[in-house]
């Protein structure tokens, strides 16, 4: 528990410096609202304030049953769930709300050692889990991530070109002016990735998470760095790019 308000206070940190206004999945007004079952009650808290901290509307309940009534009449937007609860396990809250009918997303608590309910939870119908002791790091990360999913199915796309560039995510060959470019595996993935949201603003939280993964930390810069890089390799003027445009303070935008 202490490494989680350890990384809370992080993350709180970090927020005051890099505000990210389009992150917010919704408007105003408009909160996401997230419903927290779980019973420990340091853990709830630790949810909680992290939660609010993002700008979502929290709800709690602290047993299985009251959480499946919750779920079934707050309508949240995401569902954390801890498998360990009294009255009714998270796994028969997370079948039961799925035999009815309710599609919320939901992330799964898991206990380490507790292999089988990573697998029993997938297969009852959650669609991610993290395993504790987690941070509170990763599980923000995932919780967007399934936000993600769940208010925006992205088509993916094969291939893509623009201007004298031609992509192929699926060969992972990239062509400029009819020669040979040479990309990293990584590059491909953040013009993929930016190219999938092209028109939107990503946030380079949003590449972190997307493109490196939750597991491995690495800074904000490194993100500008390769953006950097794509831009000497793709832009017909690097000092003035066309396609990748920096957002001030926020992250990137993909244009043709
Ligand atoms: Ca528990």
């Amino acid at each position: 528990m202490g490494a989680l308000l350890n990384l809370r206070n992080r993350i709180r940190r970090r927020a005051t410096t890099e505000r990210r206004p389009d992150s917010e999945p919704r408007e105003r007004g408009n909160l996401v609202k997230v419903l927290i079952i779980e019973d420990e009650p340091n853990m709830v808290l630790g949810l909680k304030d992290s939660c609010e901290y993002e700008g979502y509307e929290v709800s709690v309940a602290r047993d299985g049953k009251k959480g499946l009534e919750k779920a079934s009449t707050e309508k949240p937007d995401i569902i954390i769930l801890d498998v360990m609860l009294p009255s009714m396990s998270g796994l028969d809250v997370c079948r039961t709300l799925r035999t009815r009918g309710i599609e919320t997303p939901i992330l799964m608590l898991t206990a380490r050692g507790e292999e089988m309910d990573k697998v029993v939870g997938l297969e009852v119908g959650a669609d991610d889990y993290v395993t504790k002791p987690f941070s509170i790091k990763e599980l923000l990360a995932r919780v967007r991530a399934l936000l993600r999913r769940a208010t925006k199915q992205v088509a993916d796309i094969e291939s893509f070109d623009f201007s004298d560039v031609e992509l192929n995510f699926k060969k992972y060959t990239a062509r400029r002016g009819g020669q040979a470019l040479d990309l990293s595996a990584r590059e491909f993935e953040i013009l993929h990735y930016l190219i999938r949201h092209r028109g939107e603003t990503v946030t380079r939280e949003q590449l972190l998470d997307e493109v490196w993964g939750y597991d491995s930390t690495p800074i904000t810069r490194t993100v500008d760095n390769h953006i950097a890089r794509l831009r000497q390799k793709i832009e017909p003027d690097p000092s003035e790019p066309q396609h990748i445009i920096t957002v001030h303070r926020i992250g990137y935008r993909f244009i043709e």
